[in-house]
This record gives structure tokens, sequence and C-alpha cells, in this order.
């Protein structure tokens, strides 16, 4: 058995205005040093816990926060903290979310070397003056020379993502960001749809009427767009909003939406293996007070009932261009897919929302814009 491993790195320059992750603006030194020494610990308890098969990587996640917050020295520590216990024969892909003014020539060069062979960069916009009202730190042109950096030196797997629906964007705006990202031959390019969320500083500025927004039909007009504009230009759309150019599919999170194993470090991080799924406490303080007194950092956990299974094989299948195969569903679960949700398929092939071809039902383009609504029918 072979697994994805992800690695949560909850730090951030500053806050971007839009942002609720789990991530700490500004830390010092220090404590980027304690959460060190507490990925080490966690990654230690799961080694003595886990069979040493269960410890075979396919896949490797460095995400956050802003893992490049981290210099070299102290990415080379949390490296030799997963090297010295997860087994690297397996892996194929190993990527690293990086924002465009946190790492250097040298640093890339560096990750490199680690065994980093792709990289999640969050470009957001090339637009200077809305990347600022964003809260963003970095600039356009440092998205342009960072890509230049990865061409030089052979790092041949660079996605890019862009946010829609910002504040004041019209649909033309949004289609010259989409060509930027194309003109700079980025081998993928990640969708996120804003939404206002609880505890933004957006969300504040659009209660007291200082933020407009476009409204959603304006939203879906804009991912359609991009849809045809991407598909138009080489990228296949192979997830709801992920597009890549041939081979170059994000293999971690694919193997999340066909419900392989996966182990998350760090605070905040989820995990789901051997039939149990439990998500991290999202307080570093905590998280390291726990791991250090051999306890695992977790916030709430669950069992994964066969109802739960169900929807979530049906609801992540569907996600994928690839869709859900009817045959797979019947011998993952050992019931036919038709006695479960005959009647709620026939009545979403009706409202246009799936298909189904030859026993494998996917979304249609209609079905993707109201992916929520179509996945929570499913619901037992
Ligand atoms: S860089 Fe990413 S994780 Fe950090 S605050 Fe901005 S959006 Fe959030």
């Amino acid at each position: 058995m072979t697994i994805g491993l992800y690695l949560h790195v909850p730090f951030c320059q500053s806050k971007c205005h839009y942002c609720s992750f789990y991530s700490i603006p500004n830390p010092s030194r220090g404590l980027v040093a304690k959460y060190l020494e507490g990925i080490d610990k966690e990654i230690k308890l799961f080694s003595e816990m886990l069979q040493p098969e269960e410890m075979k990587l396919e896949t490797l996640y460095v995400g956050g926060g802003t893992p490049t917050f981290l210099n070299s020295n102290e990415l080379k520590q949390m490296f030799k903290s997963i090297q010295a216990n997860f087994s690297f024969e397996k892996l194929t892909e190993a990527t690293i979310e990086i924002n465009p003014n946190t790492c250097t020539e040298d640093e890339l060069g560096a990750l490199k070397d680690l065994g980093i062979n792709r990289v999640s960069l969050g470009a957001q916009s090339f637009d200077l003056k809305r990347l600022k009202a964003m809260g963003r730190e970095h600039t356009p042109q440092q998205v342009e020379r960072f890509l230049e950096w990865c061409e030089k030196i052979g790092l041949d797997n660079v996605g890019i993502d862009l946010i829609y629906g910002l504040p004041n964007q019209r649909a033309s705006d949004w289609r010259w960001e989409l060509e930027q990202a194309i003109s700079l031959k980025a081998t993928h390019i990640s969708l996120y749809g804003l939404k206002l969320e609880q505890g933004t500083k957006w969300q504040q500025m659009n209660e007291d009427g200082q933020l407009i927004v476009p409204e959603n039909d304006v939203q879906a007009a804009m991912y359609t767009e991009a849809v045809n504009l991407l598909t138009e230009s080489g990228y296949d759309q192979y997830e709801i909003s992920n597009f890549a150019l041939s081979g170059k599919q994000s293999k971690h999170n694919v193997n999340y939406w066909r419900m392989k194993p996966y182990l998350g470090i760090g605070p905040g991080a989820s995990s789901n293996l051997k039939g149990k799924r439990w998500s991290n406490l999202c307080d570093l303080e905590r998280y390291c007070e726990k791991v250090q007194n051999d306890i695992m950092p977790i916030e709430e956990g669950e069992v994964v009932t066969r109802d739960i299974a169900m929807w979530e094989k049906v609801a992540l299948s569907l996600r994928l261009s690839t869709g859900l195969k009817l045959s797979e569903f019947n011998e993952t679960f050992g019931v036919d897919f038709n006695e479960v949700y005959g009647e709620k398929t026939e009545g979403l092939i009706k409202q246009g929302l799936i298909e189904n071809n030859s026993h494998v039902i996917t979304l249609t383009h209609k079905g993707r814009l109201l992916g929520n609504e179509v996945f929570a029918s499913f619901l037992l």
C-alpha cells in the first residue's frame, strides 16, 4: 500500500484579506523551530503506530499557509524528518505551494535538490492593484520571474492558482487574467471562485457596505468563460476547477478524489486512513504540547460509516471528469448503485445536471456550476 502525505505549514508573511485558512502571520523564528520539532514528533508517532509498508509514499504535498515562509535550512530540516521515517521508493510526485515573493532562485534550486518536482504557485491575479487590494505582497513581475527560474532549472510542472469573482472584477478583466496564465505556459491552472468567509477582512468590509463583489450569476459566467478559454487552449478540465496540460494533473489531489489513503501532518491537517478520518488541532501551541506528550493532536475524528463512504465515493468521483464508474461502485460496496441511488439519478439526469454514458456518471457543465447541490442530493 502507498499513501499520500500532506504537510501543513501554518505560517504566512501576512494575512490576505479574503483568507480563512489556519495560518499565523509573521511568526518568530522560535515559533517556527517549535513547529518543526512538533511535526518531527508527530511523524515519529506515526512511524511507531504504522507498519513499514504503510509508510511508503506515492505523493507528497507541502501546503499551507506559505511553506516557503520557511528558509532553506528549515525546509531541509522538515525533509530530513520525512525522509527518516517514510519510504520515497515509490514516490512519483512531490509538490510544494509557493508564494512568488517568498522564494529566491537558489532556494528553488535547493527545493528541487530535495526532490520537489511540482510547484503550485499562488499567483491569484496578474493585476498589481488587485493584488494590493487582496492584501497580497507579491507583484505580477515576481510570478513571471519565478516561472523563468523554473524553466531554467528544469522544473517543468508548475501550476498557477487564480481567483475569480474579485471585487469590481468584470468579465473582460477575468479573461485577461486567464490569458496571462496561458501565455506564461503554466502547466496546471486551478480556479477559485471568491467566497466571503466569516472572520475575514473582506467579509467585514462587505457587511459594512465597503466592498462590492460580483453577483453569483456573474461569477458563474466567469467560470464558463474560463472553461471555454482553457479547453480551447489545450488544457484538460480533469476536475471541476482544475485544468492541466497532458500528463500534468495533480496526482496527489486525484488520489484524494479517488479516496486513496492519505496522512496529514501538522496543525489543521486532515487524514483518511484505514477507514478512519480525523483532523488535527488548528492551534500550534496545543498541537505542540500534545505531540511532545506522545498524544495524537486530534481535534475531531470519525469512523467512516458505509453510508458516508458511499456518498463520498459518489461526490468525489463526480468532481473528476472521469466520473463515477457504476461497476466500481457496485464492487466496492457490494450493492447495485441503482438500488441505492436510481431514483435520485433519474431526477438529476432530467434536470440536466448529470449524464449516464455507458454506466459512467459524469456532471454536465450545468452540474459543475451547481456541484454542491448535486452532491448534497446524494446524501442518504
Ligand atoms: S498566503 Fe494563502 S494561506 Fe497565507 S494568508 Fe494569504 S491566502 Fe491565506
